[in-house]
Formats: C-alpha cells, structure tokens, sequence
C-alpha cells in the first residue's frame, strides 16, 4: 500500500484549510460584481497587476449597470494594459448586456460557466466567495504543480485534479481546500526549493517523503 491509499485526506487537509481559513483572496475585490469582473480579466495575466487597476476601473463602472452601458472604445482605454483585453472586453460585454444588474449575478456552477469568459475555476472562486455551498475545487496553476506532490492525486490536468480533489474530500471542504492548496504553493511550496520544513503538509506529502535526504 503507498502512501496515497493510506492518507486520511480530509484528516491531513485540516491543518492546512485552518491556516488560510479567511484570508483575503489574491484578487482585492470589493464585491461580487468587482470578482466576476476581476476574475474574467485576470485570465493570462496575473492578479497584481489587475489589482493595480481595478480602483480606476470600478470608478468609472461600479456596477454591472454602468458595465453595460460603457461602449467598447471607452472601455478600450480602461483596459488596453490587460492582456487579452479585445475579447476580455467583449466578454465583459457579453456578460453585462446578459446579466444587467449586479443582484442577477448567479451563483450556481452551471449558470456562472454558461458565462463567456467564466471557467470553472472562476466559478468556483466566486462561489467561494460569494459563501454558497461549493459544487467544486478551485484549481488555478498552483494547485495543479502542488496537488500530485502532495500525491492526492496523479492527474495533470485541471479537470482531472478537480475530480480527484472532490473524491477524496468531503463536499464540506470543497470551498476551503482549493484556496489553501493555492495559497500554500504560492507561499511555500514555490516550482523550486519548496520550504518542505515550514510546510504543514510535510508528515503526508508523497514528493517531502520521496526527496528526504
Ligand atoms: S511538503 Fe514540500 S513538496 Fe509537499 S506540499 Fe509541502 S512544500 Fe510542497
């Protein structure tokens, strides 16, 4: 028996959910309409730099209203530093002229990934934090490098680890142990020289027990 079949996932997954229980999300959103926002821009780019221009942003379109009312050269200008920004925006449009007010926004899995621009990872981000109950784990790129070190799972794909993930957690973990196996990989368990010593994972992690000296 290795290892993966021995591990009490949800009981070794405690320690690690309690750890980045509330903290704030990467993206420094201020609502709901603010995240889904966020979410469809960040796609390809990274969460510093559409932190760094949300402010003016959402001054000029608080709400999904103002969203829906900006014409594409207006928003042209607000974006064009945000990679991808053509079909982003046309995305943003889509969504907006769709959803028209910010108390429409849904928060289901199947309604938010109808979506343009919405996956399932921003699904499950803004239903994490939008605080309804989970119907999947959020996996971005640091919980794809660090779920098969942990050894939770042997897939290489986002699908395939979300799978994974569900399986071998209860359903009441699901909003919490995405999050924290993000946080952890950009903490701690970096692409090079993870701090196995610091990391509470370390007693079941298959690569720490594989790479002790
Ligand atoms: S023990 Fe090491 S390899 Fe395993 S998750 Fe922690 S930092 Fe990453």
């Amino acid at each position: 028996m290795n290892l993966f079949e021995q591990t009490n996932w949800p009981e070794a997954f405690k320690p690690l959910v309690e750890k980045y229980k509330g903290k704030q999300h990467p993206l420094h959103y201020g609502n709901i309409y603010q995240l889904l926002v966020m979410v469809v821009l960040s796609a390809q780019d990274n969460d510093a730099h559409i932190n760094k221009i949300a402010p003016d942003f959402f001054k000029k379109y608080p709400d999904m209203k103002a969203l829906a009312k900006a014409n594409t050269a207006e928003l042209t200008e607000a974006l064009s530093s945000v990679r991808f920004h053509t079909n982003k925006i046309a995305w943003l449009q889509d969504i907006a002229s769709e959803i028209k007010e910010d108390k429409n926004i849904p928060t289901t899995l199947k309604e938010l990934t109808a979506l343009k621009g919405v996956g399932r990872k921003s699904a499950n981000v803004i239903m994490r934090e939008a605080g309804v109950q989970a119907e999947g784990i959020v996996v971005d790129l640091h919980v794809v490098r660090v779920a098969p070190r942990l050894g939770i799972t042997k897939g290489k794909n986002a699908d395939k680890i979300e799978k994974d993930l569900m399986a071998a957690l209860p359903q009441s973990m699901w909003a919490d142990a995405g999050m924290a196996i993000s946080f952890l990989g950009r903490e701690i368990c970096r692409p090079t020289n993870p701090k196995h010593s610091e990391c509470v994972m370390n007693t079941v992690c298959e690569y720490c027990q594989a790479h002790k000296s």
